[in-house]
């Protein structure tokens, strides 16, 4: 059985988003007086909390000696600035025994190193670099307005197909030939699976978690929700058979609005690859936007 390696950022565990201001505003200085000023205040918890909390559950409840999940934190910050991210790690009961201070060098070589499966990132640089190292990774926007997670221990997580799960060879078609042309591709190539996207080795890592009972059920539920729609929809069903892997649900939305159909399923966590899409999203569930098909200067997400 695999583990599912994920790495997550300081800023996506917990909400720094003060300090964050304040080391653009001040420097490195003023940032680092300020969180050891801070120590014994614990952080809120960040955009990412829900999902990593959820996660590092899986494990104390499956009751096998194997983790399910594994997860550190990793981040560009000194080691000097480190003290109230572990005295938050602990005043949230989080098991995360793991941790990485890179002082201000990207992150990439690290998560290499450790193996590691999934980033969530705030840094859209870490995250870019993750990716064209092979690695799913995600720039994660801000916490969600309104709306708490209920206290199922399922972990829900909804992907998008396109340039997430999938490569994007069919997104190149549509923007080439527009959507009659995508349609009719789609239906010509119905029979050819799409090549593996970014997050393809996640989804197979979680199938493979997926025999896992807990309390007679399974430990996630995988939601694909996609803008394809007609004649596109079924090429991706057989793209999953082919690979032998399966969803326990499948949205294809042809065109209409994402967010209400996420805040319906309500998932610890979305995947994206377009702002489009992400933004509505992030006002009602947690998101994050991988950055592959995107040029990286259409994000707008403040950077580490
Ligand atoms: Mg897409």
């Amino acid at each position: 059985m695999e583990t599912l390696k994920v790495a997550v950022s300081a800023r996506a565990l917990f909400d720094l988003e003060e300090s964050h201001a304040l080391f653009l505003e001040q420097g490195a200085e003023a940032f680092i007086a300020h969180t050891r000023e801070m120590q014994d205040v614990p952080l809120s918890p960040g955009v990412a909390f829900p999902l990593v909390k959820g996660l590092l559950n899986l494990n104390r409840l499956s009751g096998r000696k194997e983790p399910l999940v594994e997860a550190m934190v990793i981040t560009s910050f000194v080691p000097a600035a480190g003290i109230r991210i572990l005295k938050s790690i602990d005043h949230h009961q989080l098991p995360i025994v793991r941790s990485s201070f890179t002082g201000n060098v990207p992150t990439v070589d690290y998560l290499d190193a450790f193996g590691v499966d999934l980033l969530l990132s705030k840094s859209a640089e870490d995250a870019q670099a993750a990716i064209r190292r092979g690695i799913a990774a995600a720039i994660m926007y801000d916490l969600p307005k309104a709306g708490d997670l209920d206290h199922d221990f399922q972990i829900r997580i909804a992907f998008d197909g396109d340039a997430v799960l999938f490569s994007d060879e069919s997104e190149r078609v549509y923007k080439a030939r527009k959507l009659p042309g995508f349609l009719e591709n789609e239906k010509a190539n119905v029979n050819v699976p799409l090549a593996d996207g970014p997050f393809a080795k996640v989804l197979r890592i979680i199938n493979d978690l997926q025999q896992i009972e807990i309390n007679g059920r399974k430990p996630f539920r995988i939601a694909l929700v996609t803008a394809r729609g007609g004649d596109a929809r079924e090429r991706v069903l057989r793209t999953f058979d082919s690979w032998g892997l399966s969803v326990d649900e499948a949205h294809f939305l042809s065109g209409f609005p994402k967010a209400g159909i996420l805040k319906a399923f309500g998932p610890h966590i979305f995947f994206d690859d377009q702002d489009a899409h992400v933004g509505p999203a992030s006002e009602v569930v947690p998101s994050g936007l991988v950055p592959w098909a995107n040029p990286i200067d259409e994000v707008q997400v403040a950077q580490t």
